[in-house]
């Protein structure tokens, strides 16, 4: 009888994964929710770029968008409340070699993971992290999030939320050594797509707020700007996250911006009269911690034995 590792040379590699190789279980968010089509976009990216299913994590905390891992044949890890980012800042310290991307929402990274979010910024490892941002606590029946506009009635403020809304994309912005942030919107699949793409192709920690609907607490929400183009502020700009012309035409509101200026981008960001989206920075100079942390990854044990005894020989009384 053949050994287990027999048995497994045997079974064929499949040398080209189709779309069906990266999905899970089937999504228990409601109709309509932004979510589905992140996940959506996700799937495709990564059966297009053929990313290897058993060399790729999603790492989430809690909320409903947090149930992302359960519904990509990857590994993952749905982990604690605010809790995602350190645990994928973990898992690339150790396996730099494997595709993370982080899925948080606006309560998970911007409330209860606020500490880990900034740090996971200025770490700048490289992750993609994805914040689906629906302006309200979803999975615990809609109480006001740190995201949550004024005058939205929630079951924590029933006569309307009174306290401006934090916006993620300044406070990214304002974090020193950041290297990519970007906005985009659920409901325009192509700008979405390219988005999350330029994103996972930066390399450092990629940060996409997605504007994200949720038809059952916060439909208001996002309708006028999804009835009225012109409420959305198209960034365009040859090193930013451009569109097929056909596609582009869905958005005629556009400001060229160039991501390369984080000045600009910090006052685009601050504009209310607008949902602004596409590239607001882009550095490739930024440090990377996880070129620290991958130091002496392919020490062997003695050596590793070596380099402890070594460590601990500075503390010896003699
Ligand atoms: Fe999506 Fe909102 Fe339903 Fe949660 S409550 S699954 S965010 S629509």
């Amino acid at each position: 009888m053949n050994t287990l590792a027999e048995r497994w040379e045997l079974e064929p590699r499949p040398t080209v994964c189709v779309l069906e190789d990266y999905i899970g279980a089937q999504a228990r968010w409601c109709p309509g929710c932004g979510d589905h089509s992140v996940l959506g976009a996700v799937q495709r990216l990564a059966r297009d770029l053929q990313l290897p299913p058993e060399r790729t994590v999603t790492v989430s905390g809690i909320g409903c968008s947090s149930r992302f891992p359960h519904y990509m044949k990857t590994y993952g890890f749905h982990g604690l409340h605010g809790r995602a980012l350190p645990v994928a800042c973990g898992i690339k310290s150790r396996r730099p070699d494997l595709n993370v991307f982080v899925v948080t929402g606006d309560g998970d990274c911007c409330a209860i993971g606020t500490a880990h979010w900034i740090h996971a910024i200025r770490y700048n490892m490289d992750l993609t992290i994805l914040l689906l941002d629906n302006n309200i606590y979803g999975l615990t029946k809609m109480q006001t999030s740190p995201t949550t506009p004024i005058g939205q009635h929630s079951n924590t403020h029933p006569q309307g939320s009174q306290l401006p809304p934090l916006n993620p994309i300044s406070v990214t912005l304002g974090i020193r050594n950041v290297s990519f942030v970007a906005q985009t919107v659920d409901w325009n699949p192509p700008h979405l797509y390219a988005t999350i793409r330029a994103a996972y192709e930066h390399k450092g920690a990629s940060f996409v707020r997605i504007f994200q609907r949720c038809p059952h607490f916060t439909s208001n929400i996002f309708a006028k700007a999804q009835e009225d183009p012109s409420r959305i502020l198209m960034m365009t700009h040859p090193g930013g996250i451009n569109l097929d012309p056909n596609m582009a035409r869905a958005f005629p509101n556009r400001i060229e911006h160039d991501p390369s200026d984080l000045s600009a981008a910090r006052a685009l960001a601050d504009r209310e009269d607008v949902f602004t989206i596409g590239l607001f920075y882009r550095s490739a100079a930024s440090f990377r911690y996880d070129h620290q942390t991958a130091q002496g990854l392919g020490a062997t044990n003695d050596e590793k034995l070596a380099a402890l005894r070594k460590a601990l020989d500075r503390f010896l009384v003699s």
